[in-house]
């Protein structure tokens, strides 16, 4: 159900892998007219809010001016009363040292409905992703989220220390960096084990998540050594052992690489997310954008007489999405291709046909013009009337092969794809990558453009295909691989495979 108007959702957002977010979680954000957020979440979490939603940030960050929680809460009331749906965003779980409580009370107090949608806490999923059990059936049946944020050496502090060293079970501070050598000290000065097992995690289930092991009595000083930062939580008791035998994360195909993804932004993401899945951290600098030219009077015609061609070609997944939306923009459907053979290029634009209810008549083994000719080769063409519908900028292979055999062939530009300024900030994480991939001649071209001096030093180049490849070495770079298959699967087994064969740095 989405977000009703005139209600406060407190969401927690979970501990920052996005793929943790609860499904309730996602389809309110989807649908909320107001959402306010803090810092410590997902990036991505936003990704799906509508693009008229209005969204505040209200994060507070060490140090830094934060809106009072007061003020947060007014703000909630006051959209609400408005009969907006509101959603207050929260990392983790909104009722674990997330204030979450308070902003409840408001809302009752003011009598606006609210609803609580519960969290991943970090407390939890942190060590999780350590290969830390927060419980374990031999040496913690129970445990306790802690607060690490008040000084144990003032006197005013609320939490009792000695039942702390005497809880049977896994303690897990949350906050508390800073206040690690006094708690530590604190908890062996009231009879804790010195030589207990202890973790801090850092950026847990984030990219570039850390951790550092030790006992009570080294953490503070190994976690000091590492120089970790906020966000990050401490793990005592014995399970925090547990890490030598069951740490995962670690283990993924690509953990701890740097890839550069240089795919237009549209399919970037595709890219990405399967990256992010095995392990990799990636940065997106989206090189092309693609321009649609479905409103063009090419595009326009070729709709109307879709139903006159013999053989449509799609060279690309963008052709194929974009033909449909000249075909929906005209309100026209799949029936339009009743006619016509179709051929895609590879399995991604076969893909994106079939999403649309057309089964591709040819799709050749390789993704590249040439091998699609081949496949075309039984076809009798002569005076047949041919559309190839394609990127503005390509090269001429198939409709010079099509007409050789005497097509009457139409080329038709469905987009064009120019160049996207990088930002800053990816530019500089770009720097020490690892890898770098390219997708298509033009994003080789592009990126090269885009950044010039600034290409990442040591990272190797991976291609999807020859005519890539061909495109980086005329630029001047070095293929260090090139996929066998020539699409996104080829491009992720290639790397996995180097990967595969050596360990991270
Ligand atoms: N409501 C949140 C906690 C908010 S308090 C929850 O349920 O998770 C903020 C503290 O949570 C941080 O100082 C840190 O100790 C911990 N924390 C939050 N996200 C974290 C993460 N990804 N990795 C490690 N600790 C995290």
């Amino acid at each position: 159900m989405s977000a009703r108007p005139g209600v406060i959702y407190l969401v927690g957002a979970g501990p920052g892998d996005p793929g943790l977010m609860t499904a309730r979680a996602l389809e309110l954000v989807a649908s909320a007219d107001v959402i306010l957020h803090d810092r410590l979440f997902p990036a991505e979490a936003l990704a799906g809010a509508r693009d008229d939603a209005e969204l505040l940030y209200v994060g507070k960050e060490p140090g830094d001016a934060s809106v009072p929680q007061g003020e947060i809460e007014n703000l909630l009331i006051d959209r609400a009363k408005q009969g907006k749906s509101v959603v207050r965003l929260k990392g983790g779980d909104p009722f674990i040292f997330g204030r979450g409580a308070e902003e409840a009370r408001s809302a009752a107090e003011a009598g606006i409905p609210f609803e609580v949608v519960p969290g991943v806490t970090a407390g939890v999923a942190a060590p999780a992703y350590a290969g830390i059990p927060v419980t374990h059936r031999d040496d913690a049946s129970a445990v306790a989220f802690v607060t690490g944020h008040e000084d144990p050496s003032k006197p005013e502090t609320a939490l009792d220390y000695a039942a702390l060293a005497a809880f049977p079970g896994t303690l897990v501070f949350y906050m508390g960096v800073k206040t690690l050598p006094r708690i530590a000290e604190r908890l062996i000065a009231e009879g804790r084990d010195a030589a207990e097992p202890a973790a801090v995690v850092e950026r847990g289930t984030l990219p570039g998540q850390r951790v550092v092991t030790g006992t009570l009595e080294s953490i503070a000083g190994v976690a000091d050594e590492a120089g970790i930062r906020p966000p990050a939580l401490t793990v005592v008791g014995p399970a925090a052992a547990r890490r030598d035998e069951i740490a995962w994360l670690e283990s993924r195909p690509l953990h701890g690489r740097r890839v550069v993804v240089t795919r237009a932004r549209a399919q970037a993401s595709g890219l990405a997310k399967r990256l992010r899945d095995l392990g990799a951290e990636v940065i997106e600098l989206p090189a092309i954008r693609i321009e649609p030219l479905i409103a063009s009077e090419e595009v326009v015609r070729a709709v109307e007489s879709l139903h006159t061609y013999a053989l449509v070609c799609l060279t690309s997944a963008n052709g194929a999405r974009l033909l449909f939306d000249a075909m929906d923009a005209q309100g026209r459907d799949a029936r339009a291709l009743t006619h016509a053979q179709v051929a895609a290029i590879g399995p991604g634009t076969a893909a994106e046909l079939a999403a649309h209810g057309i089964n591709a008549d040819f799709v050749p083994e390789r993704f590249v013009a040439e091998a699609l000719v081949e496949s075309l080769a039984e076809l009798p063409l002569e005076e047949k009337p041919v559309l190839i519908a394609r990127a503005a900028a390509a090269r001429d292979v198939l409709p010079d092969a099509l007409r050789e055999r005497g097509a009457k062939v139409d080329v038709v530009p469905l987009y064009e794809t120019v160049t996207e300024e990088p930002s800053p900030e990816a530019v500089e994480a770009a720097q020490d990558a690892d890898f770098v991939t390219f997708t298509s001649s033009s994003t080789v071209t592009n990126l090269v453009a885009a950044l010039g001096d600034r290409m990442p030093p040591r990272a190797r180049v991976i291609s999807i295909g020859p005519v890539t490849s061909e495109t980086a070495r005329e630029a001047g770079l070095d293929v260090h691989a090139e996929a066998e298959r020539h699409d996104i699967d080829g491009l992720v087994e290639t790397l996995i495979r180097i990967a595969g064969g050596e360990r991270p740095a």
